[in-house]
């Protein structure tokens, strides 16, 4: 199989030679060089044995969504509803955040959403646990390479696990949530996991709500101002 860089180059001699301008090939060679490299990746991850994670996981899932888009959303890895369907933020938690920016007028389908890691994470009775952060590192050269693949404008990060991939000199969450920060050029803005949304009650629900709406309306009005 020749490589895509190859690909691109034979593409843009024979599309030139046809008397097509350079200003022209050139962004469509991108998005098609984009979309190949993004599908590579995928299937990469689907098989993908690279660390201890894999021994307990059913299946791998990995990002998906509008790739050609200004807003990337960060999680920490698939639970159980996304390790059975294959897809990121789907189960309990993703719908809520799918609500929550249904509410805000954003559609889940202009957004790309991935995970910091690609296998569910769990414990010897098969319940869900947070990764370690040294248990996160070998994944996170797939969501470095979807961040350079997809370029988004603005990330919203759920939850300490996607902020510290991040930030990892941030050590908790409450400081820094709802603010912006800079990661090569995107602005990063952490928030509340929704599954740590769904596990609070009374005032403590009522404040975490207000929370991560707060949080969300600056992660938008980033790309307003972008
Ligand atoms: S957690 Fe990531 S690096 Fe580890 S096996 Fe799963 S997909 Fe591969």
């Amino acid at each position: 199989m020749r490589k895509i860089g190859e690909a691109m180059d034979d593409f843009f001699r024979r599309l030139k030679n046809d008397g097509y301008k350079p200003d022209d090939i050139t962004p469509a060679l991108h998005s098609v060089e984009k979309i190949v490299h993004l599908e590579q990746l995928r299937r990469y991850i689907l098989t993908c044995t690279d660390c201890p994670l894999c021994e307990r996981a059913a299946s791998r899932v990995p990002g998906t969504g509008r790739t050609r888009t200004p807003l990337m959303i960060v999680g920490e890895g698939p639970g159980e509803d996304e390790e059975a369907w294959g897809l990121p933020l789907v189960g309990i938690s993703g719908s809520l955040l799918t609500l929550i920016l249904n509410k805000a007028n954003v559609k889940r389908e202009d957004i790309y959403f991935t995970n910091v890691v690609k296998c569910r994470v769990s414990d010897e009775k098969g319940k869900n646990r947070t990764p370690k952060r040294e248990e996160t590192l070998e994944c996170a050269k797939f969501l470095k390479t979807e961040l350079e693949l997809i370029r988004p404008q603005v990330v919203i990060a759920l939850g300490k696990v996607a902020q510290q991939f991040f930030f990892p000199e941030q050590k908790t969450m409450n400081p820094y949530r709802g603010n912006v920060f800079d990661y090569h050029g995107i602005k990063v803005v952490p928030t509340w996991h929704p599954a740590y949304v769904l596990r609070q009650r009374g005032d403590e629900l009522t404040k975490a709500k207000r929370e991560v709406w707060h949080d969300i309306k600056i992660a938008l009005k980033c790309l307003v101002n972008s």
